[in-house]
């Protein structure tokens, strides 16, 4: 897992975050930064824990992590996170 978490990081230095993750097709689901308040409540519900901060209050869904169980995207209080 570390390794993976390490590749993701990569990928965030190499290229700006929104663009790293709307780029992977394989993601189910995803987070909408400009609807996000940072309130964590996705963060506490992941069984995963497949939902880190990005470093700017923000939250991002690690795709290799994420089993897509929609879990986040029902306790959203913004509705937020949606399925792609
Ligand atoms: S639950 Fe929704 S508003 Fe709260 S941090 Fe997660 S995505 Fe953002
Ligand atoms: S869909 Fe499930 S596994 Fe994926 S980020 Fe949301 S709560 Fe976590």
């Amino acid at each position: 897992m570390l390794n993976r978490l390490k590749g993701v990081f990569k990928s965030f230095q190499q290229h700006n975050v929104k663009i790293a993750y709307q780029a992977d097709a394989t993601m189910a689901y995803i987070i909408r930064t400009e609807e996000c308040t940072s309130c964590a409540t996705c963060v506490q519900e992941c069984p995963m824990d497949a939902i880190i901060e990005n470093g700017k209050e923000k939250y991002i869904i690690i795709s290799d992590l994420c089993t897509d169980c929609g879990s986040c995207a029902d306790v959203c209080p913004e509705e937020a996170i949606r399925g792609s």
